[in-house]
């Protein structure tokens, strides 16, 4: 089945056609005053009319991996064509970001976006707060600190992946902070921010997971008994590398920087990335406490 591809065309173009919504004359698929579409028999057909729905949710038209090729191979791309007015062969930026974030809910294995009770309690720099506040929850709730571990990180999971779109507002200042042109406007930032979200949430995220998964399926078929754990400082310092790769080109595109300060930009706004993080980790942490 020709499920991914266009369907060919069969549209006689050169025809006037009365607009059924506003009752202008116009020629092609839509109006030119209203944007109403042109109905056609194929849009009456059952299957077609299925195929429709899903276009809403977008794969058929090829929008969506459209997105993530130029995602992919074009840092910062999607932003500036978006802000060029060329929208046509992109998904929504909002709605490319919420499909990753949906996508990413299946991707359990890297804690990029949560973090457990115990680096909440040890390892943040408010962790004297934090448990200050878990103290007084244990006394109020009358339950262990054990106990009360293991339905915190249950709901935090589940937490961090409906508030990820904090992330993409959290990151904003500071993509301006750090590459600030009074040529760009408030709108193209937010985009940037909402790409590079999205970059994070797929590559970094979903892709290692995939990544890590499958060598370690190699490794257990070989009887290695390596457990998939990567080292942690490694681990996050491959993915700041990663990022910067991603960013930098991003930045020279987007902002239109020459390439040595979208390289001091890029880093800049990569160490950032640790305040960041401190920041959603917080608000994920006081989410997750008052939902309890
Ligand atoms: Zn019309």
């Amino acid at each position: 089945m020709n499920f991914w591809r266009k369907q060919p065309a069969e549209f006689d173009f050169q025809i006037s056609r009365v607009c059924k919504h506003c009752g202008n004359t116009f020629q092609g698929k839509y109006c030119n005053r209203c944007g109403e579409k042109v109905l056609e028999k194929r849009d009456q057909n059952f299957k077609n009319y299925l195929l429709n729905l899903l276009n809403a949710y977008t794969f058929v038209d090829g929008k969506f991996f459209n997105s993530l090729r130029t995602l992919l191979l074009k840092p910062g791309k999607i932003t500036s064509d978006i802000s060029e007015g060329i929208t046509v062969p992109y998904m929504q930026p909002i709605s490319f970001f919420f499909l990753a974030n949906f996508i990413y809910f299946f991707f359990p294995v890297i804690q990029t976006f949560n973090t457990n009770l115990y680096n909440q309690l040890n390892k943040m720099p408010y962790s004297g707060f934090a448990r200050g506040k878990v103290d007084e929850y244990l006394s109020k709730a009358n339950i262990s600190l054990s106990d009360f571990s293991s339905i915190y990180d249950l709901n935090s999971t589940g937490n961090s992946k409906l508030i990820l779109f904090l992330f993409v507002l959290y990151l904003l200042p500071f993509i301006i902070l750090t590459n600030y042109s009074d040529r760009i406007n408030f709108v193209k930032y937010f985009h940037l921010s909402l790409e590079f979200v999205t970059f994070i949430l797929i590559v970094p995220t979903v892709g290692m997971s995939l990544v890590t998964r499958g060598i370690s399926v190699i490794l257990e078929s070989i009887n290695s008994n390596w457990n998939g754990e990567i080292g942690d400082v490694y681990y996050s310092l491959f993915l700041a590398l990663l990022i910067f790769c991603y960013f930098v080109p991003a930045i020279h595109r987007v902002i239109g920087f020459s390439w040595w300060r979208s390289v001091f930009g890029g880093f800049l706004l990569v160490s950032s990335l640790i305040l960041v993080i401190t920041i959603y980790r917080f608000t994920l942490f006081i989410v997750t406490l008052y939902l309890l």
